[in-house]
């Protein structure tokens, strides 16, 4: 479910007389189409990777760029949501901090070879004072940068999958 989705939904319960509920309707099954075609896109890509990747073997270190003969390497990164230090899965009761310490978590999977990379981002560690400016074009392609070149592939080409922010 994406906002997107939640909008349709909304439009259906709220449209009023047969011809109105039909057309909303009609538009939410429109995005479902979409959906389940990216779906499609995604899932291919991913089995197209694993497929070139069963008889490679990575050497180690950096590998200059385009110099593996490999055209479908896939990758797939998004931010999780942030996460507060102290962080107990199960809390029980008040945290004794006045102000926990927030870190940014990023994680960019490597599906080809069933890996994730994750970046943690301390609060002094972003580009903007206490942990902002992180999500923007700067931080996302500086990560993005530093994965492909310390654990890429090489390859000639590659495929990348991200989050559309569609709440934005
Ligand atoms: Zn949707």
């Amino acid at each position: 479910m994406c906002p997107k989705c939640e909008e349709h939904r909304d439009a259906i319960s709220k449209a009023v007389g047969m011809e109105q509920k039909q057309e909303a309707v009609r538009l939410f099954s429109e995005h479902l189409t979409i959906v389940q075609k990216e779906r499609e896109v995604y899932n291919k890509s991913v089995d197209d990777a694993r497929v070139e990747m069963t008889d490679y073997v990575r050497p180690a270190g950096v590998i200059p760029p385009c110099s593996a003969n490999l055209t479908k390497v896939h990758y797939t990164m998004d931010f999780s949501q942030a996460v507060s230090v102290p962080h107990h899965a199960r809390q029980e009761g008040p945290l004794y901090f006045l102000v926990p310490r927030k870190l940014q978590l990023f994680g960019i999977a490597v599906e080809a070879i069933f890996r994730q990379f994750n970046y943690v981002i301390d609060e002094d560690q972003t580009i903007g004072e206490n942990g902002t400016g992180i999500k923007g074009p700067n931080g996302v392609i500086s990560m993005l940068h530093h994965c492909l070149q310390q654990n890429g592939f090489g390859e000639e080409e590659c495929i990348i999958h991200c989050d559309n922010c569609a709440g934005k």
